[in-house]
């Protein structure tokens, strides 16, 4: 059954694709109703249009607070035509029917972005417009709602076919609350910042569909990738050069690469497992990142997610195109670099135009049974000037460098970590164990194997610092890397056997530094 469109109000802020819906309505025979800046425009492309205070017999006043705000709108929206006591008040108060709204709503989230005054903000916080969407939602029996240029070709289509059909009017409804509920939890979080209230009382998320993913963490589970419109650089705002369509796993490994990646002022290269790096180095060029970031763990190399702090060369590119790689996240790329990229057809290019700011504020959430946990983000920094020497000796200046990118490292490394370092690159990382320890361990197991197959003697941690994100409990895990040979230690302290810990160190003769600041990471 379709409902034909007898008359329409179209008020909208982006006057996008306007003319066009208006044209097809008037060529099917309806009657236009529009608000002040609406009607100009649809009259300046010669169609005929009624001014709702022509029709209500009700100026637009207080600067257009109040334009559509009236019953004869309103009840003609919200009137059932199925109901002869809602069509007999319509009759007996001069009130017709509307069958179709297009209404898109004053932009206060870019107002926001803008920085614009907070009078300018208020005063494009849209009170009608919500108003109008929600009646004619509400009564989608009778109404099409449209609050996006969007939806016009496929209005436009049916309406040129004698109307909408219920199943249509029902999307449109939807869709409409989930536009107001947005605009709503836009305006609540401006307040909410305004007093500094990061964790409010009511906490409303509100999220874009970016794109309907194949399948989640495994193909029994459903994704798609929601983007909040911060633009903080990264996945989000990230142009796909080249490649397979990206995966649920490859976005959040390539998230994890491309934060840790950011922490570094140096060129830097990030390799990302499982969302855990395998590989980190800072080095004068890419090309060298690269290779010492990849000595680090070869074997888990294969199959990775590589991030760069700023523009892949081509150099680099050649380099990591000889491994089998699953995406590159870059700001930008030179030409060269993307021509030798796109010789490797499924090869993800991914590029940001930016970095993030590892000091910004924000907010993560996670999903628990139940409800979700909010938390801001792990932005904290550690700098040589705010590090206590625990021991007797004192780092030397270049085992206290790669003991602050060792700290930098960890706090992107799933606890327990445990991060070996030399010469700005990691030579050993262990991830995720429930006891530091085994990640000590594993991380010197693994060094062993890379030493193997780089066809050194020992593991590359021999004369390496370490980090580790949180204090340790006991001095076994610091004698655990004492005896991989590393040279200076670096951990946030705060352990009650924190005086056995240092006695070990000094035992060794190693340095000890204490950040007092934990990094964990789960
Ligand atoms: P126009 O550019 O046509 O003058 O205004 C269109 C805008 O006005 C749309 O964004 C619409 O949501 C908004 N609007 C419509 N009626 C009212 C109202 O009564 N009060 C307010 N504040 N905004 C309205």
């Amino acid at each position: 059954l379709l409902l034909p469109v007898r008359r329409a109000l179209l008020s909208v802020s982006d006057k996008t694709g306007l003319t066009e819906l208006g044209r097809v309505l008037i060529a099917q025979g309806a009657e236009i109703l529009s608000t002040g800046g609406s009607a100009k425009t649809l009259r300046d492309g010669g169609l005929p249009v009624t001014e709702v205070s022509d029709h209500t017999g009700f100026p637009e006043i207080l600067d257009g607070r109040v334009k559509t705000l009236v019953p004869q709108i309103h009840g003609g929206i919200l009137g059932r035509r199925d109901l002869p006591e809602h069509v007999e008040q319509m009759a007996a108060h001069g009130i017709v029917p509307i069958d179709l709204i297009a209404v898109n709503l004053y932009p206060f989230e870019a107002t926001v972005a803008s920085g614009a005054s907070d009078d300018n903000c208020i005063e494009n916080i849209d009170i009608g417009g919500p108003a109008l969407i929600r009646a004619a939602a509400k009564n989608h029996a009778h109404v099409a709602v449209l609050t996006d240029p969007s939806q016009y070709a496929m209005i436009i289509a049916a309406v040129s076919e004698g109307g909408t059909t219920l199943e249509t009017r029902r999307i449109l409804a939807g869709e409409a609350y989930a536009r107001t509920a947005a605009y709503d939890a836009a305006i609540a979080a401006w307040f909410a910042e305004k007093r500094g209230d990061i964790l409010p009382e009511r906490f409303t998320m509100a999220g874009q569909r970016h794109e309907v993913l194949r399948y989640g963490e495994n193909p029994l589970q459903k994704a798609a990738f929601y983007i909040d419109g911060s633009n903080r650089p990264g996945v989000a705002t990230a142009r796909q050069i080249q490649g397979k369509a990206l995966s649920y796993n490859n976005l959040n490994d390539t998230d994890a690469a491309f934060e840790a990646v950011a922490e570094f002022e140096a060129p830097a290269v990030v390799i990302v497992k499982h969302a855990n790096p395998c590989g980190v180095a800072t080095a004068a060029t890419y090309a060298h990142a690269w290779d010492h970031a990849l000595r680090c763990d070869p074997v888990s190399a294969f199959g990775g997610i590589v991030a760069l702090n700023g523009i892949l060369d081509e150099e680099t590119a050649a380099k990591i195109a000889t491994i089998f790689t699953e995406v590159i996240v870059a700001t930008d790329a030179t030409d060269a670099a993307k021509e030798i990229v796109a010789r490797k057809k499924n090869l993800r290019l991914l590029l940001t135009g930016g970095l993030p700011d590892p000091t910004a504020e924000g907010l993560i959430v996670r999903s628990v049974a139940g409800g979700f946990l909010a938390q801001t983000r792990d932005n904290g920094r550690v700098n040589a000037s705010t590090l206590k020497v625990v021991t007797r000796r004192v780092p030397t200046a270049d085992e206290m460098q790669d003991l602050l990118f060792a700290f930098r490292v960890a706090k992107h490394v799933k606890s327990n970590a445990i991060v070996y370092a030399k010469d700005g690159a990691t030579v050993g990382i262990g991830a995720g164990q429930m006891s530091r320890v085994d990640s000590a361990r594993i991380a010197v197991s693994k060094s062993k194997e890379a030493a193997r197959a780089l066809g050194l003697e020992g593991p590359l941690t021999k004369g390496s610092v370490a980090a580790s994100d949180a204090f340790f409990p006991f001095a076994d895990g610091l004698e655990t890397i004492i005896s991989a040979g590393t040279t200076a230690v670096i951990q946030p302290g705060g352990s009650i056997r924190d005086n056995e810990v240092i006695a070990a160190a000094d035992a060794a003769g190693i340095a000890m530094v204490f950040t007092g600041m934990r990094h964990f990471r789960h």
